[in-house]
């Protein structure tokens, strides 16, 4: 009998408590670590954030679905993980043990490395849903009395995406208030370029986010360092290609938005062998740990390295696609091992990402996710927004009926030519 412990339920760690289940037998049992007994669905918290949703309309408490499915919630939440004892130790002092541990635990925001950032200092945040309703908040009283809006996100950000998207849906919320006119708008970003987004640009996602901007009268900043922010004012240096500084920018706000830099959480940050310097989990091509090789990472929290150099610091984003790539390749390889096999699946890493504007959006796939690549494809169409409200609900039914996949998902990404694993095995070519 053997115990898989995931840390962390949130979109990676809950689907793959759902598939290592379906892949172990009946003795072995599954543990989930968590802060809390409640999901969130984090791709629908831009919404949350003008009203579009309520919180508890994305929220799902896993108590008794995880129960129906045999698996063990913990809801304690982590304080320190000991690999050399195969133990976590949790809030409440007590431990739990793992034969086999999969890290999921998303980012720590690190809005404390800019002065004044965050939902503590002076801007909004919609990482979170409870962030997303206080931003919520923050809208009702910029309606009431409009001013400059500045959104975008801090040096070191690897999540661009929901930034762009977050500005789209903010203005189409203004102009449905009817206060647009009297909304001011700036984009404020350390991408080299509009549409970077870390992955440096899908396709022609440059060309789209460009025009979008310029569309809807939003201006931007790239190479944008934020240096402090205070109450209506931000600071903001823009550096030229080598990194000297090009211009120093007032901007006065009303309402701000920014999306901080990620680093690992603290339960696992500074583990010799673990984790870099940033605290991420260190994996190898089969989701594992060099030093600790029971211990798998999957999601947001680990490594990744920057797609190229830039002038400021810019990460490279782990889309939900993707996230569900790494779940499946790690429950593939944690039964091999259970079986005294060596791991050999392999995650694809593709980004396939529906940037929502509100009543328009911007698709993308990037395959795999640094260039070059084989697919490099994006576009822009009303039916991107139809396409994000589909997924939202068809997670969120996965999600509360403890399925990880449906027939239907195959068979939708069979049709799109995108698969979750490699073809590959050990170290044969691919
Ligand atoms: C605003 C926003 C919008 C996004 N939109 C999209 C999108 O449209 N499409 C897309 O593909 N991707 C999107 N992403 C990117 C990505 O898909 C999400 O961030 C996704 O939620 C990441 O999944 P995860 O499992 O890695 O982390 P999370 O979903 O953040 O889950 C981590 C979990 O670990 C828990 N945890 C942390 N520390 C501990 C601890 N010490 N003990 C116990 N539990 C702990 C947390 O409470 C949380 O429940 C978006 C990201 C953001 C921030």
């Amino acid at each position: 009998m053997s115990r898989i412990v995931i840390l962390g339920a949130g979109l990676g760690g809950v689907i793959m408590a759902y598939e290592i289940k379906d892949k172990i037998g009946p003795k072995d049992e599954v543990v989930v670590v968590n802060k809390g007994t409640s999901y969130s669905f984090v791709p629908s918290n831009p919404w949350v954030a003008v009203g579009w949703r309520e919180a508890k309309e994305i929220t799902v408490d896993l108590t008794k679905i995880f129960a129906q499915r045999g698996i063990t919630l913990r809801p304690e939440g982590a304080r320190r993980l000991m690999p050399d004892q195969n133990a976590i130790e949790l809030n409440d002092g007590s431990t739990v043990d793992y034969d086999y541990l999969v890290l999921a635990t998303g980012p720590d925001l690190a809005f404390d490395e800019i002065e004044g950032l965050g939902p503590s200092g002076f801007t909004y945040s919609v990482c979170q849903t409870d962030h997303a309703v206080t931003a919520k908040a923050g809208f009702d009283a910029l309606v009431k009395a409009p001013g400059p809006v500045i959104i975008g996100a801090a040096q070191g950000a690897s999540c661009f995406g929901p930034a762009y998207e977050f500005a789209f849906i903010l203005e189409n919320a203004l102009r449905k208030a009817k206060v647009r006119d009297r909304v001011p708008m700036t984009f404020v970003t350390p991408e080299p370029y509009v549409g970077h987004l870390g992955l440096d640009g899908v396709g022609d996602t440059k060309g789209l986010l460009e025009s979008a901007l310029r569309e809807r009268h939003i201006k931007w900043i790239t190479n944008a360092r934020i240096t402090k922010v205070e109450a209506g004012q931000m600071a903001v240096e823009e550096v030229n290609d080598d990194g000297s500084l090009k211009a120093s920018h007032a901007l006065p706000f009303s309402y701000s938005m920014i999306l901080p830099a990620f680093r690992g959480v603290p339960a696992v940050a500074g583990i010799e062998g673990l984790t870099n310097p940033r605290g991420f989990i260190l994996i190898d091509k089969h989701q594992q740990n060099p030093k600790y090789p029971n211990v798998f990472g999957i999601g947001v929290c680990v490594a990744i390295p920057p797609t190229g150099k830039t002038p400021l610091p810019v990460g490279v984003p782990k889309t939900g696609f993707m996230i569900e790539s790494m779940v499946t390749a790690t429950a593939e390889n944690i039964a091999a091992l259970m079986k005294g096999e060596e791991p050999h699946a392999v995650a694809t890493w593709n980004a396939i990402c529906l940037a929502d504007f509100g009543d328009d959006g911007i698709a993308f796939v990037a395959q795999p996710q640094i260039p070059p690549r084989n697919v490099n494809w994006s576009s822009q169409g009303a039916w991107v927004h139809t396409a994000k409200v589909a997924f939202e609900r068809y997670f969120l039914h996965k999600i509360k009926q403890g399925v990880s996949e449906t027939f239907y998902e195959n068979a939708a990404l069979s049709l799109l030519g995108i698969k979750k694993l490699k073809e590959v095995h050990s170290d044969a070519a691919p």
